[in-house]
């Protein structure tokens, strides 16, 4: 069957067909709204133990596919097998952690005269989640787990790029026992499905992930309705690295900070500072480790950064490089597919393309500075705060800097950001709102407060 209007979805690493997704039209994205309406009207009243019991459920149908799922995302998107494995594993996670919410939406009491005031957590309704294709899995379950769980049902608009982990997690919900119509995963356009939620009077909340220039566009959509919406959105973190230092540790770990995935996470730390007395030693050790990184086949167990996922994605990353004499790069393969070398660049430049824009690449600029102050101002001086590091052995220091980098997630002789138990989100232009973390439910609510007299 020729689909007429459909996606052919591509091997990122080989450039091979992989199959033919079809594309929603408005009015087949209307009707999937009005489906999502009518299964809210009884999954707002599922009893919250079985509300529970379902979403571990699907957690536990998930996990059975992890392998599967893992599999889909190399073929689609060119992760290594790995991180597709941690992906998958991570919507199990994120079901399992906020399966334990339906029981605990707790309102208050409120003391007031005359009788009781208490508030309720009551669900919006349908949620819309837009989806970006460098994490496909986790970020369509930090969106779906949390709005289910507090009784809202959810359409999906996976990226146009990298569908198929979310059309199979859209069909393991129905095999755990997800009534129809309570998560549906509507592949399109983002033009087409992804303005719809903006749009469509039925859809009350809008949870989107992408680039800033979207993200700003979807906010001023939502403003027309006053639809809540959470954006998470671009980045240009900085790896700060002060002359006490583990400073073998951090030029080591420094690479798998930004060349994860690729260079395609928002979290990378794409901006190396390095205080001067240690700059010449951290380049060392970081040229020894750029040139160790196994860029190679991402199905190989053994692949630690795998191509770019589109033809476009890796020419308008190679266009950053244009006039740009890197300081070393780390291997690429003899491939077809969409390949470019772990690259790093040296420059004092702050107004530089590759200082101060998001590349989302494999990509790495890094900056000499002089003292504490120095180094905060550098890591400040961007639209964006979504995350970064700190390298350093002064306790105090670690407190004071983390304290005063404008990011919203830090992490100190490490680069973890995203756990799913502790809040993520951005500053500034990297993002609104919050998601993940013990309170993520309370932003797919209303708090509703009501007085009962007692006389
Ligand atoms: P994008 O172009 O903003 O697209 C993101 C999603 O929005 C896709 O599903 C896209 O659909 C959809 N979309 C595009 N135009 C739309 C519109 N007018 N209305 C509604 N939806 C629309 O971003 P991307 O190119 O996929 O991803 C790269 C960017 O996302 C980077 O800037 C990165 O930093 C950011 N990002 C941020 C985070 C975070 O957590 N902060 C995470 C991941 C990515 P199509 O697929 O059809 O274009
Ligand atoms: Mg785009």
């Amino acid at each position: 069957m020729v689909l007429v209007n459909s996606y052919t979805v591509i091997n990122p690493a080989t450039a091979s067909v992989v199959t033919e997704v079809g594309l929603a039209t408005v009015e087949e994205t209307d009707a999937a709204i009005e489906r999502a309406h009518d299964a809210f009207v009884a999954w707002r009243d599922v009893a919250p133990g079985e509300r529970a019991r379902l979403l571990r459920s699907f957690a536990a149908v998930v996990d059975e596919h992890v392998e599967e799922l893992a599999r889909l995302e190399v073929k689609n998107s060119g992760h290594t097998i790995g991180n597709a494995r941690w992906e998958a594993g991570n919507v199990c996670d994120v079901l399992n952690y906020y399966s334990a919410a339906p029981e605990r939406l707790f309102g208050r009491q409120i003391p007031v005269p005359g009788g009781v005031d208490i508030t309720f957590r009551e669900p919006l309704g349908v949620v819309g989640v837009i989806v970006p294709w460098n994490f496909p899995m986790p970020i369509a379950g930090w969106g779906f787990a949390p709005a289910l769980a507090a009784g809202n049902t959810v359409v999906l608009k996976p990226a146009e790029l990298t569908p198929l982990t979310a059309i199979r997690l859209g069909e393991l919900a129905i095999e755990a026992g997800l009534p129809e119509g309570v998560l549906t995963v509507i592949p399109g356009k983002g033009s087409v499905v992804g303005e719809r939620f903006v749009t469509h009077p039925l859809v009350r909340k809008v949870c989107f992930t992408g680039s800033t220039e979207v993200g700003k566009r979807i906010m001023a959509g939502c403003a027309d309705q006053v639809k809540k919406v959470t954006l998470e959105l671009g980045g240009k973190s900085a790896n700060i690295v002060f002359a006490d230092a583990d400073v073998a540790k951090a030029a080591a770990t420094a690479p798998y900070a930004v060349f994860d995935n690729a260079g395609q996470d928002c979290c990378a730390r794409s901006r190396i500072l390095v205080q001067r007395a240690v700059y010449d030693e951290f380049l060392g050790g970081l040229e020894t480790a750029v040139r160790g990184v196994k860029v190679i086949d991402p199905g190989d167990e053994a692949s630690e950064m795998g191509p770019l996922v589109s033809a476009g994605q890796r020419d308008a990353v190679a266009r950053y490089l244009e006039g740009v004499e890197p300081a070393f790069t780390g291997p690429v393969p003899e491939s077809d597919g969409f390949w470019l070398p772990p690259t790093v660049v040296l420059t004092d430049d702050t107004q530089a393309p590759i200082w101060r824009e998001e590349v989302f690449g494999p990509v790495v600029a890094v900056m000499p500075f002089d003292d504490e102050a120095d180094a905060i101002r550098l890591a400040n001086d961007t639209e964006y705060g979504l995350s970064g590091s700190i390298f350093t052995r002064d306790v105090g220091r670690a407190l004071r800097v983390a304290r005063a980098v404008e990011a919203g997630n830090l992490s100190v002789n490490s680069h973890s950001s995203v756990r799913y138990w502790t809040p993520f989100g951005g500053y500034k232009q990297s993002g609104l709102g919050r998601e993940l973390g013990p309170d993520a439910p309370d932003a797919f609510t209303e708090e509703k407060n009501v007085f009962i007299a007692q006389d």
